[in-house]
């Protein structure tokens, strides 16, 4: 009998995808407005409590507008793009960090003619992410920057 295989300590990294990982949608489909982007979960323990994921925007491409209790730690592995955290909107390239703190808004978009590709790291159990109301999504707007950041649809 065969014995059960042990995964590979060891997964190789070749055009933005990893050995034996899976390329999976970014959320179910219709659950909350994104465009061009997928996910890989890279590492995810509960003895850790903490999962890694890489998350890869097409160009023109854009994560859900949303805020929650539990914070992001990121770092860009890949192009560019821009951010929206709190009431910023931040230019990002390859290897800045960005902190996510709690109940702040984000979004992360890819230029037009770039990928944006990042490692997320998050708690194993966390809170469900929460989009803007029709008001504080007006409210966000009364920015000129965010406006102009968050009509790129
Ligand atoms: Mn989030």
């Amino acid at each position: 009998m065969d014995k059960p295989q042990k995964p590979d300590p060891v997964r190789r990294f070749r055009d933005y995808r990893w050995d034996a990982t899976d390329l999976l949608a970014y959320k179910e489909e219709g659950s909350a407005p994104f465009k061009a982007i997928t996910r890989q979960t890279l590492f995810r323990d509960p003895a850790l409590r903490a999962e890694l994921r890489y998350f890869e925007v097409s160009p023109g491409g854009y994560s859900t507008l949303e805020r929650h209790e539990h914070m992001h730690a990121v770092l860009i592995l890949r192009g560019g793009g821009e951010c929206l955290i709190g009431g910023e909107v931040r230019k990002i390239q390859t290897n800045d960090l960005v902190s996510i703190a709690p109940w702040t808004w984000h979004q992360f978009r890819a230029s037009a003619d770039d990928h944006l590709g990042f490692l997320c790291m998050v708690n194993v159990e966390r809170d469900k992410p929460v989009q803007p109301t029709a008001e504080e999504r007006k409210a966000l707007e009364a920015d000129p920057r965010i406006a102009a950041f968050l009509k790129q649809d």
